[in-house]
């Protein structure tokens, strides 16, 4: 209990350093360090008999040796915890960024969706996810090789993001298949925008490199009530973009029923 207490204000104490900047601390450090350096010599010369005598000189000392040392000494301490805190930043993204494509990794896109759904089921607005898997991509790198593939991979999963609000979530589900989790959104709006995204891929031009043409297929499903987990949900947009596949590639199946196919 202590501990929480405590840890929650380190982080409250951490978040005012980082407010305050690098000269602000460098002053404040520098300001605490001189007040106590007299406190302490005034509370030295009220016990020790004689010392008074040198009072001014004490004072000069006591003013003058923090002065000197305690403004480095902060800005050292400060620069750390913004390198710190940079790191920690930098780790973070890291660890929720796909390396190859720099849209969210898996793990990200799981956590969020958790959350999304939990809101959703305590009386939140509804969600919706995407499932969306680029067609006869093994052929592509067949064709044209894997590092082609990789800005295939790449090039499809920016421009998906770049169509999407920025309250969404596209993600690197696995391999080259993708997920956007789309919240306060119900099934039919996810449907237009399932069909946005494969406009926008079948649109792409690959020009600078040997150009494949690529699309892909899209299965959406939204949050009903009564659905127990989120994997039901994944589970019925991964059922819907397989039954695009079947139907043909380059097309939206909705669950429920509805069907966009290329146009
Ligand atoms: P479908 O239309 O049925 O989805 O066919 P597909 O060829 O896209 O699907 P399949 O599952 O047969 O092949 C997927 C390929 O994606 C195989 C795998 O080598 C390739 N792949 C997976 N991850 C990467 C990657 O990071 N880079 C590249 N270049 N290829 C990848
Ligand atoms: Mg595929
Ligand atoms: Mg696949």
């Amino acid at each position: 209990m202590s501990g929480k207490i405590f840890g929650q204000s380190y982080r409250r104490f951490y978040a005012w350093l980082l407010q305050l900047g690098r000269v602000r601390a460098m002053l404040l450090g520098t300001t605490i360090a001189i007040t106590t350096s007299v406190l302490v010599t005034a509370l030295v010369m009220a016990v020790i008999p004689g010392s008074r005598d040198f009072f001014w000189y004490n004072m000069i000392v006591a003013v003058v040796s923090p002065l000197v040392s305690a403004p480095g000494l902060t800005l050292v301490a400060i620069s750390m915890v913004y390198q710190l805190n940079a790191a920690q930043t930098a780790l973070t993204l890291a660890a929720e960024t796909d390396a190859l494509t720099g849209v969210s990794n898996r793990r990200s896109f799981m956590a969020q969706a958790e959350l999304a759904f939990a809101q959703t089921q305590a009386g939140g607005p509804p969600f919706a996810v995407i499932m969306l898997d680029i067609d006869h991509f093994k052929a592509i790198n067949d064709n044209h090789g894997h590092i082609v593939g990789d800005d295939v991979l790449r090039d499809v999963a920016q421009a998906c993001k770049a169509t999407l609000r920025g309250s969404d979530c596209f993600a690197r589900f696995g391999g080259e298949e993708f997920v956007a989790l789309l919240r306060v959104t119900d099934t039919a709006s996810a449907a237009v925008v399932a069909e946005g995204l494969r406009k926008t891929v079948a649109a792409l031009a690959f020009e600078n490199r040997t150009p494949p043409a690529v699309t892909v297929s899209l299965g959406v499903a939204g949050y009903l009530p009564g659905a127990e987990s989120l994997h039901d949900i994944l589970n019925e947009a991964d059922r819907q973009l397989y039954a695009a596949k079947a139907a043909g590639r380059n097309r939206v199946m909705v669950a429920g029923g509805g069907m966009r196919q290329a146009s």
